[in-house]
């Protein structure tokens, strides 16, 4: 009598496929993004649509599509949003769902960089991802961050930091925590998590 052959034992040192980068407003993570994206040009970024209007610098198709409304409706409507969220109570942002199942089909490891309620509806939708809080070394941090970088007005400034208290308490829904006391060391974190390696040019 033969043994039937032992089933393979679970892959322990596979990459997470899909990573979800969320936190609080201005923490940093179009930035660790970014760094991201320099050190492992192999790792593919969603770019969101959002109807917020350009600002200076910004290209379309880069660091978001520039939609309508109107348009955002009928993405949304015909099921081509994988999430989305009106973020600070204004303007809605959304991930295209084609582009991502395609890249994890192909294999690349996806980033998605959202706000909480978009890393909550991907849970919901994937939940095999793994999701990363990106947090400040503290409140007072943020908010020297978010006056710092002065592409908010007052009133503008004085909402993101109102939902950025409220996300702060978010932080335990995460699998993991990574605080954005360096943008080096916490892209060096996120790639551990991710189970990237340091590509050497
Ligand atoms: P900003 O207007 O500063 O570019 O982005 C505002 C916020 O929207 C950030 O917290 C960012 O993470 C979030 N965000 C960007 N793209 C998306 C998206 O596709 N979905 C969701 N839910 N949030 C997004």
């Amino acid at each position: 009598m033969t043994d039937p052959a032992p089933a393979s034992p679970p892959p322990t040192t596979a990459p997470a496929r899909l990573t979800v980068l969320s936190g609080p407003t201005a923490v940093g993570k179009g930035t660790v993004s970014a760094e991201m994206r320099r050190r492992r040009p192999d790792l593919w970024i969603s770019v969101s649509c959002t109807t917020r209007p350009r600002r200076p610098g910004e290209v379309e198709g880069v660091h978001y599509h520039f939609v309508t409304p109107e348009r955002f409706d009928e993405l949304v409507a015909t099921g081509q949003m994988l999430e989305w969220a009106v973020v600070h109570g204004v303007h809605r942002y959304g991930t295209p769902r084609e582009p991502v199942e395609r890249q994890l089909a192909a294999g690349r490891p996806v980033l998605l960089e959202l706000d909480l309620q978009g890393a909550r509806q991907v849970r919901v939708a994937m939940p095999e991802a793994q999701f990363v809080f990106l947090t400040p070394p503290s409140f007072e941090e943020l908010v020297h961050r978010l006056v710092g970088r002065g592409t908010e007005g007052p009133e503008e400034r004085e909402r993101r930091l109102a939902t950025a208290r409220q996300e702060l308490d978010a932080v335990t829904e995460f699998d993991h925590v990574v605080v954005n006391d360096d943008v080096t060391r916490a892209t060096g974190e996120l790639m551990r998590l991710m189970g990237l390696q340091e590509q050497v040019a």
